[in-house]
């Protein structure tokens, strides 16, 4: 297979015989004695071809390439013919197919998944993503290339590589790992050449600038993902009490803003401003007529202007509400906040502004009042800052993940 980098063309070796050859110490001794060489060298042929022609896969497969590994599994293509069978563990299964893109949050999963695999194991980078982070490798979430967390033995270029082409890249492991049988020692494949372009914050796993300590970071971090504690997380407080009566509203919804809201603008092009103390009346009350179901809760963050365009720091909450029904209606305000300022939860009044608000709060920074549980539910608990800020520059690194 060829590939491209700049003006010249390149070929990727199909496996490392550069290397220093093995020789297993008993090899002499086997060679030596009558018969047990015939013996020796037909056994091992035959436990290769099993090897071989058994690999087991572990479908770490997160995003679009991973319809493509199910496409591979299906009956068109048929990995099975080749004695490759998806297992849902990976403590009996030989070969990671990585297939979609690697988070921060997941990347201590892949790599718990990955030392639970037994030995000897054999990983497969399957698509852009898994190979660079692809387009996303800038991104403040994602890892930039799964071989920054785990040694890969083939990848599988593409986006996403067809199922033909996942079956050409256990081709070439199959071949690979005859390689390894037959003595000569190859060497987890390095980055494609193209890959050159695309340096990543952390060294790939045979980059010799890569820190050794990292692999001990990383196992570390891995071990202890799930027991950090939350970080800025809010006392559980009492959500705000429903209300039983429904009101008589006969005035048009504009006029009700206007009168009992504190709404003083009324754009056509963008929803109206509410006070941040009339929030949860505004939302009761528009429940109470109907407005039976919260679309969304989304905030954004507006960093400070100078000049022509000067403007204050601030947040802005948007929330929209919908009759559900034929002819549905909608609902949409905004509510202003400086910044270190609160908005009262929804909670209470619609189970689905849990997550809605949490996501807020962790992207953005805004807090929620009264909240019964206010942590981070994109990313992970030891992460500083919020990346959806104006402010926060998008390629932060997030050691030792990327
Ligand atoms: S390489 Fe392309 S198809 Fe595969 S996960 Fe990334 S974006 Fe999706």
């Amino acid at each position: 297979m060829a590939v491209t980098n700049g003006a010249s063309l390149r070929r990727l070796p199909l496996a490392d015989e550069s290397a220093l050859s093995y020789e297993h110490p008993l090899l002499g001794t086997v060679l030596r004695t009558p018969g047990l060489s015939l013996a020796a060298t037909s056994l091992d042929r035959l436990l290769t071809w099993g090897l071989t022609n058994s690999l087991w896969m572990f479908p770490m497969g997160t995003s679009c390439c991973a319809i493509e590994l199910m496409a591979a599994a299906a009956s068109r293509v048929d990995l099975d013919r080749m004695g490759t069978i998806l297992r849902g563990t990976p403590r009996q299964t030989d070969v990671m197919i990585i297939a979609g893109t690697i988070t921060v949050k997941m990347a201590p999963r892949v790599k718990t998944l990955w030392e639970q695999m037994p030995e000897p194991k054999w990983a497969i980078a399957m698509g852009s993503c898994a190979i660079s982070g692809d387009f996303y490798r800038n991104l403040y979430s994602v890892v930039p290339g799964v071989d920054t967390i785990l040694p890969v033995d083939v990848y599988v270029p593409g986006c996403p590589p067809n199922p033909e082409a996942l079956m050409h890249g256990l081709l070439r492991l199959q071949e690979k790992i005859r390689l390894a049988r037959a003595g000569k020692r190859t060497a987890k494949e390095y980055a494609p050449a193209t890959l050159d372009l695309t340096r990543p914050s952390i060294a790939r796993w045979l980059d010799p600038a890569r820190d050794p300590s990292l692999e001990l970071q990383q196992e570390d971090a891995a071990l202890h993902a799930t027991e950090a504690p939350p970080i800025e997380a809010t006392p559980t407080a009492e959500p705000p009490a429903r209300l039983v009566e429904v009101p008589v509203e006969s005035r048009p919804l504009d006029a009700m803003l206007r009168d009992d809201f504190g709404v003083t603008e009324l754009p056509t092009d963008a929803a109206p401003i509410v006070p941040v103390e009339r929030h949860v009346a505004l939302a009761q009350r528009l429940r109470d007529l109907g407005y039976a179901q919260l679309v969304y809760v989304v905030a954004t963050h507006f960093a400070e202007k100078t000049g022509a365009k000067a403007q204050a720091e601030r947040f802005e909450v948007a929330c929209a509400l919908r009759t559900v029904g034929k002819g549905s209606r909608l609902a949409a305000w905004r509510v202003v906040l400086a910044p270190g300022a609160s908005i009262p939860t929804l909670v209470g009044l619609f189970a689905g502004a849990d997550w809605q608000e949490r996501e807020q709060y962790d992207l953005v920074g805004v807090r929620f009042e009264g909240h019964p549980d206010l942590r981070r539910i994109m990313m992970p608990e030891t992460w500083v800052g919020h990346p959806l800020r104006k402010d926060y520059a998008s390629d932060t690194a997030c050691p030792p993940w990327r």
